[in-house]
């Protein structure tokens, strides 16, 4: 089939929810894509920070094909050889306590979100409202986009579950305005991904620690995107030394096998959920489970941490560059491996003049170019995006 005949056969036979690029991706080698003709794609978009060890590792595919020929699944009413050992290593490196594990980002909001309704009704403090953050995404489920603010995503689909009040994102005396005896959880992204790469200060992550300290309220952190080393820190709430009580990961906790969890500390696994007020077909089963184990060993083995600082610091100076030499790019944003760069204008143009020239690069809201590599890019694949981006910044006709 031609590229053309496999978008063809994908729109007439997919609800239309998405704009797709023009593209039609085959295959991955390292950290690069190909299309069905063969071009070659330089990834800095990691299918949305998800494929964290690239494409075609031998030792993660390796371990996954041997666990599809031994068992692939066999549901949560039995043990399994790799669930516990996933979880062990997602506590490991996490901080946390206890894991549930999801098929997606959005079903570990929904479970993070019941576990923090559960725990309020069990300790009978009558508390049931949740503040999040303006600009947050933390999926599209009724649970999930009723934290989110973001109009368009939530307008149709109203009413959304009541008791959520949104606070400004950084504004630590907006998040106290909107507490009451009522609040049972805070929920907020430290790095915000979709609301455009917007970084939680250090003041205002420990002032939310404080607050929920304070009030007996529970702090959610939504690490689906900002987790998994992109920061150069297993988790971005440990760069800020922030213990939240429940931990949401998915994206590159797989590297591309659909994984997600939400583990909580003792304290909170004490007076949450019980059997019979969650579950999963799928969650947790042997094939993802292996995903995550195997992804977990080779980060921590081959340093990934000291590898994202260092690679991350390079892409700092080299986007900061940008800044400088051209007017359209406003402001660099994030670190490590979650960055981005504002733009004057809709970053549209940008990142389709980039697909031709054979970048893969993402928006995150109109303005912002969003930049979540593979975490195992190096500093040569920095400056083959930069090269490319100062080619299509120069056109300047945007
Ligand atoms: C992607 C994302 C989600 C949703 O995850 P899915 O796996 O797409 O369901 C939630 N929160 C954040 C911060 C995300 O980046």
């Amino acid at each position: 089939m031609t590229a053309n005949e496999y978008m063809q056969v994908t729109d007439s036979n997919l609800v239309h929810t998405y704009n797709r690029f023009p593209v039609t991706l085959d295959r991955g080698e390292g950290v690069y894509l190909y299309d069905t003709d063969g071009k070659k794609y330089l990834d800095f978009a990691a299918g949305i920070a998800v494929s964290g060890l690239g494409y075609g590792n031998e030792e993660l595919n390796n371990a996954l094909k041997g666990q599809i020929d031994k068992l692939m699944h066999s549901s949560n009413l039995y043990y399994n050889t790799t669930c516990g050992k996933a979880a062990g290593a997602l506590k490991r490196i996490s901080g946390m306590d206890r894991v549930f594990f999801t098929n997606s980002g959005t079903e570990a909001i929904e479970g993070a979100l019941k576990a923090a309704r559960k725990y309020a009704w069990k300790k009978k403090t009558g508390r049931y409202e949740y503040i999040a953050m303006k600009d947050s995404f933390h999926g599209r489920s009724m649970g999930a986009l009723s934290v989110t603010e973001h109009e368009a995503y939530r307008t149709p689909f109203e009413p959304l579950i009541p008791g959520v009040s949104f606070a400004e994102f950084n504004n630590l005396d907006s998040v106290k305005r909107l507490v009451t005896d009522k609040t049972c959880a805070i929920i907020l992204e430290p790095i915000q991904g979709e609301g455009g790469i917007n970084m939680a200060s250090r003041e205002f992550m420990r002032g939310i620690q404080e607050i929920c300290d304070k009030e007996g309220i529970l702090l959610i952190c939504d690490e689906i995107q900002c987790g998994m080393v992109r920061t150069g820190e297993m988790f971005a709430c440990q760069a800020y030394g922030v213990r939240p009580d429940i931990l949401v990961m998915a994206k590159a906790i797989g590297s591309g096998v659909p994984a997600g969890a939400f583990a909580m500390t003792k304290a909170v696994a004490e007076y949450s959920l019980e059997p019979g007020d969650h579950g999963t077909t799928y969650g947790g089963n042997p094939l993802v489970c292996a995903a995550v184990e195997k992804t977990i060993e080779i980060f921590e083995r081959e340093d990934m941490k000291a590898h994202v600082r260092e690679v991350g610091a390079y892409l700092s100076e080299q986007l900061n560059e940008l800044v400088k030499t051209y007017d359209v790019v406003v402001e660099r944003r994030g670190t490590g491996l979650i960055q981005g760069i504002r733009l004057s204008h809709p970053a549209g143009k940008v990142i389709q003049r980039a697909l031709e020239e054979g970048l893969l690069i993402i928006s995150a809201r109109s303005d912002v170019i969003r930049l979540v590599p593979p975490l195992v890019i190096e500093k040569e694949h920095v400056d083959e995006m930069i090269d490319v981006m100062r080619r299509v910044l120069a056109y300047q006709s945007f």
